[in-house]
């Protein structure tokens, strides 16, 4: 990261690419048991939350991000009632999923209670939702939550991770994938961020493809679209099921949505399932 009093910058050295947001105040820095979390004031973007030098989210672009983790995979999964996310501790991703009325059950797995902490006096329009009957928070290591989660008792898991390092790694081991395939039901799905297909391919997507496999998820498909603040501009995420075709959704269901979103809806769903030809091989299933 590049300090500079008017700057928040974030570098990848590796990949020649670095991303920066104008900044007129640092509201928060914590560093907790597990991560360094800082939340900045920008002059355009409203906050900007950073987690060990990371980009997390921005007021004005965080929604394409949480609709898109949230709605395909809930219009693919074809009555889904019992949600797990893990991680998602600034519960944006929780906002989303409660809008679905047929959701009787979210319980949202965080190993860093900071995180909600910050987003609940910095981010409150993402916390709206937090007291909802129908939501639990805890805070805990999703990859040793998994471990003791029954079998076939979620419908829907959901990864909203930071990237693949530090507490995040586990979260895209094959034995992480192996207890979300056994804790899904037989019509489950899951979805994880599996960061950007331009300068992933060929790294964490291929790996991740691989693990999805190796845990035993007949079907593997990537939904890519924009996310401003993250490397590159463009990004993904990855669902992963048992049976059904992940190319098939509810598309009555996602056109005649009963709540407002301000990027997905069934053309968006439909657009995001599209394959790059660069990714084509990769993106086997679609
Ligand atoms: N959208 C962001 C991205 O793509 O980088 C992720 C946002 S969310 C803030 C990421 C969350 O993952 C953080 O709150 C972090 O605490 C959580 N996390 C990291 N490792 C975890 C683990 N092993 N179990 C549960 N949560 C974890």
């Amino acid at each position: 990261m590049i300090a500079d009093k008017h700057w928040f910058t974030e570098a990848l050295e590796d990949e020649g690419l670095a991303f920066s947001m104008k900044i007129s105040k640092k509201l928060h820095e914590e560093q907790t048991e597990f991560q360094r979390i800082e939340v900045y004031q920008t002059t355009h973007w409203g906050r900007l939350m950073v987690i060990d030098g990371c980009v997390m989210l921005s007021s004005r672009d965080n929604f394409v991000y949480h609709e898109m983790m949230a709605h395909p995979v809930l219009y693919t999964h074809p009555n889904p009632k019992r949600v797990l996310i893990i991680g998602g501790g600034d519960c944006g991703l929780l906002r989303e999923v409660l809008k679905h009325p047929g959701i009787s059950q979210v319980t949202q797995v965080d190993i860093d209670e900071g995180v909600t902490r910050a987003a609940r006096e910095y981010f409150p329009e993402l916390c709206e939702s937090n007291d909802d009957p129908r939501a639990t928070l805890l805070f805990d290591d999703g990859v040793k939550y998994l471990q003791d989660l029954p079998a076939q008792s979620v419908d829907v898991v959901i990864v909203d991770s930071t990237d693949p390092v530090g507490p995040a790694a586990g979260l895209f081991g094959v034995g992480f994938m192996r207890d979300v395939h056994r804790a899904l039901r037989e019509d489950g799905l899951m979805i994880q961020q599996s960061e950007s297909p331009i300068l992933h391919r060929d790294s964490i997507l291929k790996e991740l493809y691989g693990v999805m496999r190796e845990a035993g998820f007949a079907q593997v498909a990537t939904l890519s679209f924009p996310v401003v603040g993250y490397p590159s501009g463009w990004w993904s995420a990855t669902m992963a099921g048992k049976g059904a075709k992940l190319t098939e959704y509810r598309e009555a269901d996602a056109a005649t949505k009963p709540f407002a979103t301000e990027y997905y809806n069934v053309d968006i769903h439909r657009g995001a399932l599209a394959v790059p030809e660069f990714c084509k091989g990769l993106f086997t299933d679609q």
